[in-house]
């Protein structure tokens, strides 16, 4: 991992590497002698886990990303940074992302882009955003796992255009605690891995109740979840009856590359051979969530950045409070120098949209899709969501085929050249940006569990003419498995199935 994290270190994965921190090789030292003498903490004990720039770390500086938080200490870890450590794991130092997490493709950042070269193009690709640097620390292994954070999709796009694991575990599974917030109802901590198995050990050790995060799900949530999915067990669950595997029908949209669809339909029928049943089942308020969602992230996020006024935190521009004279106005001049363009175009956004003239128009109606994007997968899954009272039957809604699970593409193409991100000269691209995160966006508004799983092109399906699509046995496609809320174990475990 460490020579990896000099050699890849062009791809700009990292914002703070390893090299700058100094108490890791005794930390690996102490693992090792207890890997000797039996006394190993845990699985993670040794392991080199690499920490999105946006999770705070008492060692290492917390930027992220942007201009605002130059060399910003935070005087405490992040629950989940701690969690790692007692379990033995070592930071790999802190991953690049999109300025305060808002973006697609790791380029908003002020330590400059991530590049993804994994199928050696000749030029690079965007890695995905925006937990993009955790993605591609852990494609070119420059660490064992990374965590990354998934507001819309931030976890399982770089999952999918890197060739990585991508999970996004259910809303208030783990802590947030020490976590910079973007959007607070809908930022998850995400775990990115080269395979299932390394998600699962790390999502163990960080699947627990913290008292500090008033949005972590309780104990006595926890054990209610736990008595509702796991009896039967999961093992004798699936060996009592074939899964029942849902295919929404809004996701086969007209701009799905070739490629994509083609391996996902590869998947289903994959799914079909082993035994499985696949069923087409409608989301009608899908092409409804994207709007939605950046109406409702910007929203918070405008709240949520007003703190940075160069008083309390990170960098103040020179000049005085007063507002008078070139040097005045000291806390625009900090928020104008500090933040970058894409920043400042969603605290727009946001506080206008709460504005008193627009709330109504904006914020109020993005809220109210985002209960139809909820009770659209209430109304599809088998299971009933464990959040809702035993008697309210997913508010009167008919539930005809029901599914364990769904199935689709992770994003509807592979990944673009940077170059073509980077042209500043097209203002249409931000935007475009936006439509990355279609197929994303509805589990984080219902606080699903989903991950992103690379799966490879396999000849052609009957029907098609394998001259029709580009098939590669080598770039993978990402395909996204969303579970129930509290259903996370099977979401992983189809994932493994899919692998
Ligand atoms: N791309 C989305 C956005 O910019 C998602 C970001 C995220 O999940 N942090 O808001």
């Amino acid at each position: 991992c460490l020579a990896n994290q000099k050699a890849y270190s062009s791809l700009n994965a990292f914002i703070t590497p390893l090299q700058h921190s100094g108490l890791w090789w005794e930390c690996l030292r102490d693992a090792d002698h207890r890997r000797e003498t039996g006394k190993s903490r845990s699985l993670l004990d040794g392991r080199l886990i690499a920490i999105k720039d946006n999770i705070c770390t008492k060692s290492l500086p917390t930027t992220c990303a942007s201009g605002i938080l130059h060399g910003f200490f935070s005087p405490f870890n992040a629950t989940v940074v701690e969690t790692l450590e007692n379990a033995g794991a070592v930071v790999a130092g802190k991953t690049n992302l999109d300025e305060f997490g808002m973006g697609s493709h790791s380029t908003y950042s002020r330590s400059g882009p991530v590049k993804n070269s994994r199928w050696d193009r000749d030029e690079p690709l965007s890695a995905g955003g925006s937990s993009g640097g955790s993605a591609v620390a852990v494609a070119t292994n420059q660490c064992y796992a990374a965590l990354g954070t998934d507001t819309g999709g931030s976890v399982r796009l770089p999952a999918a255009y890197t060739g990585t694991v991508g999970f996004k575990p259910s809303y208030g599974r783990i802590s947030r605690w020490g976590v910079v917030a973007y959007a607070n109802s809908l930022d998850t901590v995400g775990i990115l891995g080269r395979k299932t198995s390394v998600i699962r050990n790390v999502f163990d050790i960080l699947n627990q109740h913290d008292d500090r995060d008033p949005t972590s799900l309780s104990p006595r949530s926890r054990s209610r979840i736990a008595s509702y999915f796991a009896s039967p067990s999961l093992s004798s669950r699936l060996a009592s009856r074939p899964l029942r595997v849902g295919v929404p029908i809004e996701y086969n949209i007209a701009e799905l590359a070739p490629s994509v669809r083609h391996v996902w339909l590869n998947a289903l029928a994959h799914l079909e051979e082993q035994g499985h049943t696949i069923h087409p089942v409608s989301l009608p308020a899908t092409k409804l969530a994207l709007p939605a969602y950046y109406v409702l992230a910007p929203a918070e996020a405008s709240s949520n950045l007003a703190k940075y006024d160069g008083v309390r935190y990170g960098t103040r521009a020179e000049g005085n409070d007063s507002g008078d004279g070139p040097d005045g106005y000291l806390y625009a001049k900090t928020r104008g120098q500090g933040f970058g363009a894409e920043v400042k175009r969603r605290i727009l956004l946001g506080a206008f949209s709460l504005s008193a003239g627009a709330m109504d128009n904006y914020f109020i109606q993005a809220q109210k899709v985002r209960h139809l994007v909820q009770a659209d997968f209430d109304a599809v899954f088998d299971a009933q969501n464990p959040l809702l009272p035993a008697s309210s039957s997913q508010e009167g809604r008919k539930k005809t085929s029901t599914v364990d699970v769904l199935i689709a593409p992770t994003a509807p193409s592979m990944p673009p050249r940077l170059s073509l991100l980077m042209d500043k000269t097209n203002s249409l691209l931000s935007l475009d940006a936006y439509l990355n995160d279609v197929f994303t966006v509805p589990a984080s508004l219902a606080g699903l569990p989903a991950v992103s799983i690379p799966v490879c092109g396999t000849g052609a399906i009957s029907g098609q003419r394998e001259s029709d699509i580009e098939v590669s046995e080598v770039d993978p496609v990402g395909l996204q498995i969303i579970g129930q809320f509290g259903d996370d174990e099977l979401v992983l475990k189809v994932g493994e199935m899919l692998e």
